[in-house]
């Protein structure tokens, strides 16, 4: 099976995974199954609806990218969500904050312009009734699906939304590294949370898919930051700039300026590995 490509609004490629259809192929199952094949179909619509809202979540986040510069590959949604890949992530706190909040934003915005509209319309906002239209019924549940989709991606589990903002405010305070470290432990703790939630508290193989994703992509996030260090290690010694063979105890990692020999110095585990003049 192949993914289908949607189209290039704003010029980003926009794709639905082969595995996407599980998700409303399953739902629409499940309702037929229970023997209502009219709400099985009107499910299915709000899954999809739902994931429209999610598609421009990840719009949110390559239009802010866009803003600092950073192009994104493509917008691809799966089953679990969506993922705008960006070709780079921003080392600068503010703007990888930015970037991240810009896709629960797009769906706090979404909640903004329905919550009036169906206020007006003399809808039930928090309860539905047994004789709620279908008209209703789907209106409530698309509000709601943009609350969670808000409210969940902010939970500080890396790599999710609230987990990049929390990385970006300890790489404010310590190293690239360390913020990752912890945002990822944390965000391993989530993912461990999830998982037995999913199996212990109500079966959900949405949720388990997620825990599992959500550590794997946080693994991997950890290792790119390593491989991104090592290669500028090598890049520090390759030119034997790797001055100090015995390390400096206590020294933070980063760039250090010295105002008197007018040098930055790039540190890492106490070794002084770049080096240049300022001008
Ligand atoms: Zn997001």
């Amino acid at each position: 099976m192949a993914d289908i490509t949607v189209g290039r609004p704003l010029g980003i490629e926009t794709r639905i995974h082969w595995s996407f259809w599980l998700l409303p192929a399953l739902v629409l199952a499940a309702g037929w199954i229970g023997g209502n094949t009219i709400m099985a179909i009107v499910d299915t619509v709000i899954v999809l609806a739902i994931f429209s809202c999610v598609a421009l979540h990840e719009f949110g986040h390559a239009l802010a990218a866009r803003a600092y510069g950073i192009r994104t590959r493509d917008v691809v949604l799966y089953p679990i969500g969506g993922i705008a890949r960006l070709e780079r992530i921003p080392h600068q706190p503010g703007a990888e904050i930015a970037i991240a909040l810009a896709g629960p934003a797009v769906n706090f915005a979404i909640v903004l312009m329905l919550f009036p509209l169906m206020v007006a319309n003399g809808f039930g906002i928090t309860h539905l009734t047994g004789e709620a239209s279908l008209n209703e019924y789907f209106w409530t549940r698309l509000l709601w699906g943009n609350v969670v989709l808000c409210l969940f991606n902010l939970i500080p589990a890396f790599p999710m939304d609230g987990g990049r903002v929390l990385r970006a405010l300890l790489a404010i305070r310590l190293s690239r590294h360390a913020a990752t470290d912890i945002a990822v432990s944390i965000g391993t703790g989530f993912a461990v949370i999830f998982g037995v939630g999913a199996v212990l508290g109500y079966f959900s193989p949405t949720l388990l898919l997620l825990a599992v994703v959500l550590y794997m992509t946080g693994q991997s996030e950890l290792q790119a930051v390593r491989e991104e260090i090592d290669r500028r290690t090598y890049r520090g010694s390759i030119f034997g700039r790797r001055l100090d063979p015995v390390p400096v105890a206590h020294h933070a990692d980063g760039w250090e300026y010295d105002a008197q020999s007018r040098q930055w110095t790039y540190w890492l585990h106490g070794h002084p590995v770049n080096r240049f003049m300022a001008r």
